[in-house]
């Protein structure tokens, strides 16, 4: 073969910010390896290394000298043509670099750097057999130093290219590669008793045990039990063992002593943990049969369909038909969740009708196990359950997403970049896979609801709750006229507290509910309810302590906090925002016979602490369960009545054009938690402010009265879904440099786009880790050819910039889709 026309240069995918690929010659003993999707090594800058993707192969110039990739590190390309293409769809639609979307999308243990450290794990012992040269060393000067970065280890091995040697070792489990948000190797270790090497060999050695062991009854005891109930691979779990009668751990030891049995650590996969037993699902209801049967009728036709069930109507079991399909054909299936760690009570479902088919992608698998579930997944089969994150394992026979919950705001990514949302990616996913997409969800969000509405996806609605168990009663009490008739206790009124203490008595259990974004604080008027607001965006301004200002987040206005009230003149105004931990308090002095706990990001950081908390409710350990919209996600408690709202104003009233929208969804939500079954329960709701649509639209459950109100405003101020949202964020470190790079950008931006340019304007937090932010936000007009070629523009604005005088060191963040 004509020696210039092999393609011998690689464009390499590497971890970074910066546009595009980067190109490296081929060594001629790697040509046979050269594929897309390869893993390869590459030397960046002087003596760093990289772990980079090859995205394409080309020919190399005439004059054209490149480095040499350093070396292939699989056998076989990890990453597909088609997540390729999937990546660089990320790229181009959510304005980052396909490096970004590279290292969102790979696990830690596939992308080893120069800066990535490294750690021993548990399986380590000293002087294992077989370990080459220099295994050995990178080894024991981890047993000396405790964790090395793999830029140390080069150092130490006086050799640029290790990433081999780094690949064998994480594969034989005794290294592992640290992570930057939790360190603890956390592998669920089981010990297992079984034979000695001799004993296991020799069956009349085996009989001969029990004579060895005549002296002692428990030792019998153990053997008789170990005899009985050791799997196939005679091992039985220690902790089986001990469970029995006075078989403790000496026993076991005693035993092993003699040389009858040994210990084994065994690391279990977490991929798919405690299935015990599977059951057939329940047979759908009617209503439930017509749903499926109209889902499976748009899917002829469209690809992604969006389910509008109410809280109860049973969505759930209908996925759980879809899903059966699917598997019968042998395809996969995704479902995905807002936070796969508020789900423990839908993955136990879901196991418990298709057993170790399900596996489960979070963040506390190990590396190791992050790995293993990548290669399920490349494998074709299964059912995969996660968080937006999932939507990059390498699928290979993906036919249907389910996103559950589809209209919550966590499947937004907010930082780093791909700042990507994973329902929206999950359809195109979908799309370039042949897949069918179901949204779910009793509250879609208007976006989804418009392209049902305009026929791009289909509309399925199921509007009773299953078994006819009724919606909840709601109340709306109004806040001001308690606090005048001076019927407020804390932040209480009594009519809430009447209705608590019924329950109580009747041992039924409350849910008191508090939005987290409680914390933003606003001035608000005590006698009258009236918020200090922007007078050409129709929001809440925010207070910003540090400068004593009142701002508006979108326009960017400014004015200082009134000290009498707009409305109704009086001089009562004071900076609100309250949280769960304040009304815990509250309540344990109200109700003090009552036990309480609280569910919110600081009391569950944990999954235990989270399952912890749900196992006492479900036991009828807890009374009343405060918490924040950690409370309204998929819980169903048998025993819970009510459901009380301490002050909604603050989620009707956050500076956001999508609060009214937010609002009702969770106001809906939570109260979904009462009464779910059979027995019909009731809500509170509290507020300044009764009148205000939104709490008249979640009264009279009426979703599709709240999205043409929400429309003609969204219309009115032209947010999406009549616009394409899009937000720049500029960040530095000196104030008056960032001032005058946005002065700069604002030039720019305006010469390059025709309408909707705003800003720049302070965010609520306008300086975090000592940079400060400014923002512009840019409202599209939805012509996708228009679009494009402003986003192509915002693409280069950073670099742009950043050679603009002094400039060089402000940060650009874009955000498409800004949620
Ligand atoms: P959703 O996901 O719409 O909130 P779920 O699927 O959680 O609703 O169903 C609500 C309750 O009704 C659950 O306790 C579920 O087990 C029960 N349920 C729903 N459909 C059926 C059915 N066809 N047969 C028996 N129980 C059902
Ligand atoms: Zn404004």
């Amino acid at each position: 073969m004509d020696k210039n026309t092999i393609d011998r240069v690689a464009e390499v995918i590497v971890p970074f910010a910066v546009k595009g690929t980067f190109s490296y010659k081929i060594k001629d003993r790697d040509l046979p390896l050269a594929t897309i999707g390869m893993r390869v090594e590459v030397n960046f800058g002087k003596n760093k290394i990289y772990t980079g993707i090859i995205k394409s192969l080309r020919q190399q110039g005439e004059d054209e000298i490149l480095k040499e990739i350093n070396q292939f590190l699989d056998p076989a390309p990890i990453v597909s043509p088609l997540q390729i293409k999937f990546w660089e769809w990320i790229a181009g639609y959510y304005l980052c670099s396909i490096g970004q979307v590279m290292n969102a999308a790979l696990p830690a243990n596939l992308k080893i750097q120069s800066e990535t450290k490294v750690k021993l794990s548990p399986f380590y012992q000293e002087d294992l057999p077989g370990l080459s040269h220099h295994e050995y060393i990178i080894t024991e000067s981890l047993n000396e130093q405790g964790e090395l970065s793999v830029k140390d280890l080069q150092a130490i091995l006086g050799m640029d290219s290790i990433s081999h040697i780094i690949k064998n070792l994480i594969n034989l489990r005794l290294i592992y590669v640290k992570e930057k948000a939790s360190d603890k190797y956390k592998a669920r270790i089981e010990t297992y008793i079984t034979w000695s090497e001799e004993y296991a060999k020799d069956l009349s050695l085996q009989e001969m045990a029990f004579e060895l062991c005549k002296r002692s009854d428990r030792q019998q005891k153990a053997l008789l039990f170990f005899l009985e109930n050791a799997d196939q691979d005679q091992k039985l779990p220690r902790r089986v063992l001990s469970k029995q009668n006075g078989l403790d751990s000496s026993v076991v030891k005693a035993i092993v002593k003699k040389g009858i049995w040994k210990l084994e650590d065994i690391a279990l996969s977490r991929l798919n943990t405690d299935v015990e037993e599977t059951l057939e699902a329940p047979e759908l209801s009617d209503n439930q049969k017509r749903a499926l049967k109209e889902i499976k009728n748009h899917f002829k036709t469209k690809n992604t369909c969006l389910l509008h069930g109410v809280t109860g109507s049973g969505k759930t079991q209908i996925y759980i038909e879809l899903i059966k399909e699917v598997l019968k054909r042998e395809e996969q299936t995704l479902y995905l969740l807002p936070e796969i760690a508020l789900t423990t009570q839908l993955v136990n479902r879901l196991q418990l009708v298709f057993g170790e088919q399900v596996f489960v992608y979070h963040s506390r698998l190990n590396q190791q196990e992050r790995v293993e579930l990548y290669k399920r997944a490349s494998e074709g089969k299964g059912i995969f359950i996660g968080a937006r994150s999932s939507i990059f394992l390498p699928f290979s026979r993906l036919k249907l997403i389910v996103i559950d919950e589809s209209h919550d705001s966590s499947f937004k990514q907010q930082d780093p970049a791909p700042r990507y949302n994973g329902r929206d990616a999950a359809v195109y996913l979908a799309h370039i896979c042949g897949a069918k997409t179901l949204m779910g969800t009793a509250t879609p969000s208007i976006e989804s609801y418009t392209n049902a509405r305009q026929g791009k996806y289909g509309l399925v609605e199921l509007l009773e709750r299953f078994g006819k168990v009724e919606l909840p009663d709601i109340e709306l009490i109004d806040l001001g006229l308690s606090y005048r008739q001076n019927r407020m206790k804390q932040q209480f009124s009594k009519k809430m507290i009447d209705g608590i203490n019924d329950c109580l008595e009747r041992k039924k259990q409350v849910i008191v509910f508090q939005n987290r974004r409680g914390y933003a604080p606003r001035l608000q008027c005590q006698s009258c309810g009236e918020h200090q607001s922007c007078p050409s965006c129709d929001i809440s301004l925010t207070y910003h302590k540090y400068k004593n200002t009142m701002n508006c987040h979108y326009c960017g206005h400014s004015e200082a906090p009134l000290t009498t009230c707009k409305k109704c003149h009086k001089s009562d105004m004071k900076i609100k925002g309250f949280g769960t931990e304040k009304l815990e308090e509250d309540l344990s002095i109200l109700f003090p016979d009552a036990t309480i706990d609280r569910m919110d990001m600081d009391s569950s950081r944990s999954k235990k602490a989270h399952a912890r908390i749900i196992n006492k409710v479900e036991s009828g350990e807890v009374d009343i369960l405060v918490g924040t919209q950690m409370v309204s996600k998929g819980l169903d408690f048998e025993n819970m009545e009510m459901v009380c709202v301490a002050n909604a104003d603050q989620m009707i009233r956050f500076p956001d054009f999508r609060s009214g929208e937010r609002a009702f969804q969770l106001l809906t939500q939570v109260a979904g938690r009462a009464g779910r079954r059979g027995k019909k329960g009731r809500v509170f709701i509290q507020s300044f402010d009764i009148e205000h649509p939104v709490l008249k639209e979640v009264l009279n459950n009426d979703y599709h009265a709240m999205y043409e109100r929400e429309m003609q405003e969204r219309r009115m101020f032209n947010y999406p879904p009549f616009s394409k949202l899009i937000r720049i964020q500029l960040k530095h470190r000196d104030n008056s440099t960032l001032t005058k790079a946005s002065h700069l950008l604002k030039q720019a931006l305006l010469s390059n786009i025709e309408n909707g340019v705003m800003g720049p304007a302070i965010p609520a937090i306008g300086r975090i880790n000592n940079l400060y932010i400014q923002e512009f936000l840019i409202k599209l007009p939805l012509q996708a050819a228009y679009v494009q070629k402003v986003k192509r523009f915002l693409q280069k604005t950073e670099s742009w910039l950043k050679k603009q005088d002094g400039c060089s060191s402000v940060r650009v963040i874009l955000d498409c889709d800004v949620y």
